[in-house]
């Protein structure tokens, strides 16, 4: 049999894009399955994407990641989209598949394995989000999707966070409502699963915390941040001394990170291998 020397391509692009750790999880990954891969980490700043998109398709990649800004403006470069990306109108993943480019979002679809592996399913649930950026609106749809009872949108900027318990409400079968974000705000007694989808936190603000009133968390409650830098934040910290089951933004990554996989390579993603490859990024 002739020896094949080229790799596979994979990717990101995105601005800024220099501290995403996904290419690290990804070759690791790659590496343990012994497939001939490559996943670049890819600086295109705005207004470059439609000459990167062709180059999807020139260099015959197997597919690519859009980070900010490039989430929703790709859209128009697509041949298909999943039904969550085009209810959550913005796409994370593109895979090519006989000369198609096809959008998938699986930022919500990590987060809610993450929820999943720790027995905290949605469905029936109800749910209490804390912002309504891209991330939040992700989960949200994804949550929706997987049955997910009555979802709360609870967003600084009132108009973004009405927009998507508006999208929630009309798309799926989920109830939702939004809340407007008061000083120390008290989280609704009835929520199951409490989900951080603000930057608060993230480094280098490792000290922020959001304004809540922490007594009202309770011990019945999952409390889930999205933030994976640093993975243990304040807010998870005051929910954890609340005697809250608490879920960290590690494992949303990871399974985004693997669900990309299969999607590129049509193989079994090595998780742990994956896990422990982001972890060590974490352990200077
Ligand atoms: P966006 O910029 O789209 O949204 C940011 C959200 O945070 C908005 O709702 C914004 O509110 C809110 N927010 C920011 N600062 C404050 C503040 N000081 N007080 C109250 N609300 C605030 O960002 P993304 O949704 O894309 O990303 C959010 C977080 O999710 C990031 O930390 C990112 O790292 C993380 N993430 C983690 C992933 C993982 O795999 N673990 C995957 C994807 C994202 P407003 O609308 O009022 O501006």
């Amino acid at each position: 049999m002739s020896k094949n020397y080229r790799a596979e391509l994979t990717g990101v692009f995105g601005d800024p894009v220099d501290d995403n750790p996904t290419g690290v999880v990804e070759e690791a990954g790659f590496a343990a399955a012994g497939l001939n891969y490559r996943y670049l980490t890819i600086k295109i700043v705005d207004g470059e994407l439609e000459d990167a998109m062709k180059a999807v398709r020139t260099l015959h990649m197997k597919g690519i990641n859009l980070t900010m800004p490039h989430k929703v403006k790709v859209l128009p470069y697509l041949d298909e989209l999943s039904q969550a990306a085009s209810i959550i109108g913005a796409v994370n993943t593109v895979i090519q598949k006989d000369d198609k480019l096809y959008g998938e979002n699986t930022d919500g679809k990590g987060f809610l394995k993450a929820l999943m592996d720790n027995d905290s399913a949605p469905k029936g649930k109800n749910i209490t989000i804390l912002g309504a950026g891209g991330a939040a609106r992700a989960i949200a749809v994804e949550c929706a999707l997987a049955g997910a009872a009555h979802i709360t949108i609870v967003n600084r900027t009132e108009e973004r966070g009405k927009e998507l318990s508006a999208l929630i409400a009309e798309k799926t079968t989920a109830t939702s409502e939004y809340l407007p974000w008061t000083s120390s705000f008290k989280i609704p007694a009835n929520t199951d699963i409490l989900i951080q989808a603000t930057n608060i936190g993230l480094a280098p603000d490792v000290n922020g915390k959001p304004d809540l009133d922490y007594s009202t968390i309770t011990a019945e409650m999952t409390a889930s941040d999205v933030v994976f830098n640093p993975p243990e934040t304040p807010f998870l910290k005051e929910a954890a001394a609340r005697g809250a089951k608490t879920i960290n933004g590690l494992g949303m990554l990871v399974n985004q990170a693997a669900l990309n996989f299969t999607l590129w390579t049509d193989t079994e993603a090595p998780y742990d291998v994956m896990y422990r490859a982001l972890q060590a990024e974490f352990e200077e």
